[in-house]
């Protein structure tokens, strides 16, 4: 911005609160946001002179490579001089073509077509389009609901917002005006026979009527950082088959290692019908998110009597972003991301577990690169977020929920500093 004058760090603090939306904010905005000025590596750098912290964060879980990494910005670089946009409609690139293959490859055995998107929301709201308008093409229209089991998160556009946990989430106030969807009660952390017969039974008792099941696989994010047998996975995929159901799994959050394998639904070995993918795509760059589903739900659409699928976001399949997340997954690829993840493990398992004995501590749970500490009370988010600082870490607690899904790269003393900062938090908040 060569021609207009420097904000100072209290001007544009002053400018934000007046004019600038934030996250699940009012407007004008109470809480006041750090300005951060360049991030590098792990850090963030901050405006007002006051250092660098340590990201726990990864950027909302997508920047898993570190931030101003030098592949991927030579990679956008790189696309930037071709073209950083054209539209999808009767044009096609290498960068999209790629990515799609890339993807194709990665991603569970069977999952064969790819819509690229341009938010994760979107992509669930598209993996819904395509789950409804199967069952429309095969000429069972009356299939048109979806069943998820409580405690979810898939994103804030309405369908998305229809599976979202129904109750003490942040779309209860839409209960009324959204699509009346099936809620099975929130999967346990271990195996339950009793909890699969659940699903089993309501899968079985609703078939007539639903299109899919969608989950998140393995690991409930925004919804409440649970965690659970990936053995339900198999239960899903079993009844799913025995009662006409397509199956969904939203890997936007779990997707590319953050669990400890490349997909949740590897920990089961199973294929969804449909599987969104978002956040880490592009390792935390630019917004892109994908939906991938296999040969027999992209045939039942194409037999159909509309035989398209009505979706087509302007920036579809965006070259730059395209190019960026071609060059994250080979970077993912080709590092030793497993011991990575291995690693973060064990630093979060041995950091946190002072935690356990704090008061007002309910739990304390890590999994692959996330680590979480649930409390007893709604947390004092103020307070927590300046405990954190105070040690030097950005997190971004929520609920009851202190947590952090640190970048792949973290180092293994930044990792120890990103664990003191989360008990920290918990204590103070
Ligand atoms: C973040 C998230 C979404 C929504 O993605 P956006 O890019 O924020 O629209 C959907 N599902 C899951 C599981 C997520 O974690």
């Amino acid at each position: 911005m060569p021609d207009l004058p420097r904000l100072s760090v209290p001007e544009l603090l002053e400018l934000d609160r007046r004019h600038v939306w934030h996250p699940y904010g009012p407007m004008p905005g109470r809480a006041e946001p750090l300005v951060v000025e360049s991030a590098s590596g792990v850090r963030l750098r901050l405006a007002d002179g006051s250092g660098e912290l340590v990201d726990g964060m990864s950027s909302w879980w997508s920047a898993i490579h570190g931030y101003n990494h030098p592949v991927l910005n030579e990679a956008a670089r790189g696309q930037l001089e071709r073209m950083s946009h054209v539209m999808f409609g009767g044009l096609t690139h290498e960068p999209a073509v790629r990515l799609a293959k890339l993807l194709v490859d990665m991603s569970p055995e069977g999952l064969e077509h790819v819509f690229l998107a341009d938010s994760g929301s979107v992509s669930v709201e598209v993996a819904v389009k395509m789950c409804l308008q199967y069952w429309r093409s095969l000429g069972r229209p009356g299939k048109r609901r979806m069943l998820t089991w409580r405690g979810g998160y898939h994103g804030d556009t309405w369908h998305p917002m229809s599976v979202c946990d129904p109750e003490g989430g942040m779309h209860e106030l839409w209960s009324g005006a959204l699509p009346r969807q099936i809620f099975a009660d929130a999967p346990p952390a271990g195996y339950e026979e009793s909890y699969a017969e659940h699903l089993r039974e309501l899968i079985g008792e609703h078939a007539d009527e639903l299109a899919a099941v969608i989950v998140e696989p393995v690991v409930q994010g925004a919804g409440g950082m649970r965690f659970h047998s990936p053995a339900y996975l198999r239960v899903l995929r079993e009844a799913c088959d025995a009662h006409d159901v397509l199956l969904v799994f939203d890997e936007i959050a779990t997707g590319f290692g953050r669990t400890g394998a490349l997909f949740a639904a590897d920990h089961a070995a199973v294929t969804p019908d449909v599987m969104c993918v978002g956040k880490a795509l592009t390792g935390g760059y630019l917004t892109m998110a994908a939906t991938l589903c296999t040969a027999r739900v992209a045939t039942g659409i194409s037999r159909g009597e509309v035989p398209v699928l009505a979706h087509g976001p302007t920036f579809m399949g965006n070259p730059l972003a395209a190019a960026v997340a071609c060059a994250s997954l080979e970077l993912l690829r080709g590092r030793d991301w497993q011991a990575e993840v291995k690693r973060i493990e064990a630093g979060l398992t041995a950091g946190l577990a002072p935690a356990a004995g704090l008061p007002g501590v309910r739990d304390v749970r890590v999994l692959g690169a996330i680590g979480v500490v649930q409390l007893d009370h709604e947390i004092d988010m103020a307070a927590a977020t300046r405990a954190a600082v105070r040690e030097g870490v950005w997190l971004r607690p929520f609920r009851d929920l202190v947590y952090t899904m640190p970048p792949y790269v973290t180092s293994d003393e930044d990792v120890a500093r990103i664990a003191r900062a989360v008990c920290a938090a918990a204590r103070e908040g």
